[in-house]
Order: structure tokens, then C-alpha cells, then sequence
């Protein structure tokens, strides 16, 4: 669902409880799912909309194309009624901060709407030791889904600065930790296997393991050819 539609379909909800689930998704794997489910559930969302980072110049490594990494959300989200997906980042040019997609989502919200932001362990000090963590912290409540081998006492740590730096923010409730069931999955392993040419079945949903393929993405051979989806041609500019 693109932007329009999915406010379209929101707009006129009083008090929507609206989750966002940011990331690069290179590739979407079954613990983003898992984690937005939980969301849903715990915090009583009415829904996710997941939010695929456009192209960054400089994330250290090769992206795949964002219209790949948005096509493969798209899928994997789209047989539950309360996932959607968002082009807001991917189809902008320019670097794009949560706090920037925040500010947005509130803008085009109704005014009584609550934003949860659903990260995992490592994400969310990312976030919050980044660009504005007072305005984050106004805009949304942030939920940090457990990760193995991310250690939960640095989060405190983090939460006791920004208490004394933004002292009219109720740090402490507006960043949640959430338990989920443990995936030590992560895309990075993902691509290592693929790379290897290791099996990913049941890593990632079924549709998105075949377009992957398909695609040849994260294979060996990086000489993949993929040329872009056609434009959009909603007029969400
Ligand atoms: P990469 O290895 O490329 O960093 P990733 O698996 O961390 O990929 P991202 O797209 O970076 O995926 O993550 C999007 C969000 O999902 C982040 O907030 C991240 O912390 C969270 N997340 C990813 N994998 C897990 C997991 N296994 N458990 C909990 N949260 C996760
Ligand atoms: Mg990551």
C-alpha cells in the first residue's frame, strides 16, 4: 500500500495506535515479522506500517536497490490485513532520519494519533544516541524488540543521559522493551548464506526466498541487471 492509500484508509480512525517498523529490510526476514506481530499484539496497534530506508550513499557496504528491497517487504507483508508497507523514504532523494519520517507521519495522521517506533535491541540506541533524540522521544514511544547477542543494560545507560539532557521528556515511558521469542536471524546473515549459496528457506517467507532467487540478488554473480521497478504512478510526488 503506498502512502496515500494507506493514510486514505487510516485518516478518519480516532486514536490510532499506529506502529512504524523501520530498516534497510536487505533482505525483509521472519524476525522483522515477528517482532511487528508482537508489536501489534502487546501494544494493541490498529497497524505496522513498515517503513524500507531509501538509498543511502553511505551505509558502508553495497544496498540492494530500494525498489528490490521495498518489492520484497511488499510481499512479505501482504496477506496480513494489519502490515503495510510505506514508499515515503524510498522515494525520497534525499538522506532521510526517523525523525524526518516521524514528522511526516504525524503530519498526514490525525492529531490524537499515537506512533510507536518498532525497533530491535541494537537499532534503538542507533536511533535514540542519533539525530534529535528529544523530538523522537516527543513524536513517538519506542519499542525495542529483544536481539540475541544485544545487551538491553547499555539501553539503560542511554535513557539515564537523555533523562538529563531533555528533562521535560518522560524518557522511561516512551521507550518500551518488548521479549520476543529469541531469532538470532539478522540480513546480514542472510545475504552470507545466499552469498554462499546456502539455503534460506524458512529464514525469510517463501515469496520473497523466490524472488530472491529469481532476482539473483545476493548471489554470487553481483551482476544481477536489476533495472527498477516501473515508477509509481500515484500522485504522492
Ligand atoms: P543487517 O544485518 O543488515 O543490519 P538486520 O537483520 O539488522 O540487518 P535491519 O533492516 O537492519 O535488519 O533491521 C530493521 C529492524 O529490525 C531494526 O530495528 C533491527 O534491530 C530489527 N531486527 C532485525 N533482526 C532482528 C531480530 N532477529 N530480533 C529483533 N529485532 C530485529
Ligand atoms: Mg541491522
Amino acid at each position: 500500500m503506498d502512502n496515500e492509500g494507506l493514510i486514505a484508509a487510516l485518516r478518519n480512525k480516532p486514536g490510532l495506535r499506529l506502529g512504524v517498523m523501520g530498516g534497510c529490510f536487505d533482505p525483509i526476514h521472519i524476525a522483522h515479522l515477528v517482532a511487528a506481530e508482537e508489536a501489534l499484539a502487546l501494544f494493541e496497534l490498529d497497524q505496522v506500517v513498515f517503513m524500507p530506508a531509501g538509498n543511502t550513499p553511505h551505509k558502508g557496504r553495497p544496498v540492494a536497490p530500494a525498489e528490490f528491497r521495498y518489492l520484497l517487504v511488499a510481499v512479505a507483508t501482504a496477506n496480513n490485513p494489519r502490515f503495510s508497507v510505506s514508499r515515503f523514504e524510498v522515494d525520497r532523494q534525499e538522506v532521510c532520519y526517523t525523525v524526518d519520517t516521524l514528522e511526516y507521519l504525524a503530519s498526514v495522521t490525525p492529531p490524537d494519533t499515537r506512533m510507536f517506533f518498532i525497533t530491535g535491541a541494537d537499532a534503538v540506541l542507533d536511533i535514540l544516541s542519533w539525530k534529535n533524540p528529544g523530538r523522537l522521544l516527543e513524536l513517538a514511544t519506542f519499542i525495542a524488540a529483544t536481539r540475541p547477542g544485544y545487551d538491553l543494560s547499555r539501553l539503560s545507560g542511554l535513557l539515564s543521559e537523555l533523562t538529563r539532557r531533555a528533562p521535560g521528556v518522560a524518557v522511561e515511558e516512551r521507550v518500551k522493551v518488548m521479549e520476543i521469542p529469541a531469532l538470532a536471524i539478522s540480513s546480514s546473515m542472510v545475504r552470507e548464506r545466499l552469498a554462499a549459496g546456502k539455503p534460506v528457506k524458512y529464514l525469510v517467507p517463501e515469496v520473497v526466498a523466490e524472488l530472491i532467487e529469481k532476482s539473483g540478488f545476493y548471489s554470487r554473480q553481483q551482476d544481477h541487471g536489476f533495472q527498477g521497478l516501473p515508477k509509481a504512478t500515484s500522485p504522492q510526488g
